[in-house]
């Protein structure tokens, strides 16, 4: 579903009219295109910790112009503030108030990224509540950013340095058009060997396999072409009844298609014996497919109750009990699973989809603890208020009222989740485990 306000705001008369009115003013997104430059101007690279010069001169060698302070006039693309040292809550001032001041110079579509180390590594309470500070105030930033600028952060977990290439895909990630819809957000990264350069630095999943589930259209369908584009071979499932669809999406994608009900007994069986015959080896698997049936709790059916649950969640334990128990499943394998912002914040009318969503996460946390020490990855991705023919269901102003209700006051669009499912998927994420990344543009609906 389209957003016609969107379209009509970013027109001259209508753009005027919305500012004197002081209506919303949701800026086009500025998104991936595949070798467009990193970020729209010079970094600007703030902060006294060590983290500074180290980013400063990984953004040198990826032929970024950097700055180290404001030049009067100058329009930044990014600014990044390296806070990984503070250890007294005084010691937030002096970079952020010179934030304050670069975020000014900020083009549209512009990137604030700060660094810092976790609160619950500190030893103690004032570094702990300095590092938490950090926390706060780039919540805010990215409240007040306009312009379709976001600011989110990267938390160096367990001694992780500034340059771990778990630390410096993030930076990347954060800083490019892949994370147009992330606002607001904290990658946490853990120091892991160094993953295989890509031969080609356009497709790093070459040479990898994903499953997608639901994919026969909406965010899943995308998924597929994300992953399709940056190199994976691409296994699309869907229901028999979104046959034709799926067939489709397989072939744009020049994947196979498997119909196959996730929630029957074979289902993982099934998915398994399908990627051995084809590829052997099974790298990427995405949890997507998912079901709304909304009532109010009071209102509300068994048959609505248990069919989200069985799909949103039932499905995902025992698929996952198989894959982990299956040689198919690479020793490197990721998981990712689709969560959703009404899983953390609750949504009226949605105690069955938050209930599965929100297990959804419980899951993927238990799930990455027993990871430790295996190069295995499971990550919960969060949307937001995507535009899909799910949410084209809801009513007219409660949708119009979910689209505005973040910091870049629209919708995401399928593309967006697919992005962070793709970075998630690729080699430098190797140090993000059972995270949950939402891509809600900093959806204002609590938590
Ligand atoms: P959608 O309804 O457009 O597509 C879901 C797909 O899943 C469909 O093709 C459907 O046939 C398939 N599916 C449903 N039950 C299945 C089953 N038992 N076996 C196999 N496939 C099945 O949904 P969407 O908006 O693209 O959402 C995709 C995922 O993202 C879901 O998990 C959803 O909960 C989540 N999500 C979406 C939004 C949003 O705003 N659209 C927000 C938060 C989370």
């Amino acid at each position: 579903m389209a957003d016609t306000y969107l379209g009509l705001v970013n027109t001259p008369l209508p753009g005027k009219l919305a500012k004197t009115l002081g209506l919303p003013r949701p800026a086009v997104l500025r998104r991936y295109t595949p070798g467009g430059p990193l970020v729209p101007g010079p970094v600007l690279i703030l902060g006294s910790g060590p983290g500074a010069d180290t980013l400063a001169e990984a953004l040198l060698g990826w032929d970024q112009d950097v700055r180290r302070h404001l030049r009067p006039g100058e329009k930044l693309g990014a600014v990044v503030v390296a806070l990984d040292a503070v250890s007294r809550p005084e010691d937030l001032g002096a970079p952020l108030l010179e934030l304050g001041q670069a975020v000014r110079a900020l083009l549209p579509g512009g990137r604030v990224v700060s660094l810092a180390r976790p609160a619950e590594e500190a030893g103690d309470p004032a570094t702990a509540a300095a590092r938490q500070g950090v926390d706060g105030a780039v919540r805010s930033v990215a409240k007040e950013l306009r312009a379709g600028a976001t600011a989110n952060g990267i938390v160096l977990r367990d001694g992780a340095a500034a340059d771990s290439p778990g630390a410096l895909g993030a930076l990347r990630f954060l800083l490019s058009g892949r994370s147009a819809y992330v606002d607001g957000q904290f990658l946490r990264v853990s120091a892991v060997p160094a993953p295989e350069e890509p031969a080609d630095a356009g497709a790093p999943l070459a040479g990898r396999t994903a499953v997608v589930t639901g994919a026969a259209r909406g965010i899943g369908a995308k998924i597929a072409e994300v992953l399709h584009r940056d190199g994976a071979k691409v296994v699309v499932v869907d229901v028999p009844a979104a046959g034709e669809q799926l067939a489709a999406v397989a072939n744009r994608v020049g994947g196979t298609a498997l119909q196959a009900d996730i929630t029957a007994a074979d289902a993982a069986a099934r998915i398994l014996a399908h990627v051995k015959e084809r590829h052997g080896t099974l790298d990427i698997f995405v949890h997507n497919a998912g079901i709304t049936r909304d009532k109010l709790l009071a209102n509300m059916d068994p048959a609505r109750w248990n069919a989200v649950i069985a799909v949103n969640i039932s499905s995902q334990l025992r698929i996952n009990d198989e894959l982990l128990a299956s040689p198919v499943f690479s020793p490197e394998g990721r998981i990712i699973s689709l969560a959703s912002t009404s899983g953390i914040a609750g949504n009226r009318g949605q105690s069955n989809y938050a209930a599965s969503k929100a297990a959804v996460i419980g899951m993927v946390r238990a799930t990455a603890a027993s990871f430790d020490g295996s190069s295995r990855t499971i990550n919960a991705v969060a949307p937001g208020f995507i535009e899909t023919d799910m949410t084209a269901k809801m009513p007219v102003l409660t949708r119009e009222a979910a689209r505005r209700l973040s910091s870049l006051q629209q919708g995401g669009q399928p593309v967006d989740v697919a992005e962070t499912i793709a970075f998630l998927a690729s080699g430098p994420a190797g140090g993000i485990n059972g995270q949950v990344i939402r891509v809600c543009g900093q959806n204002l609906v609590g938590a």
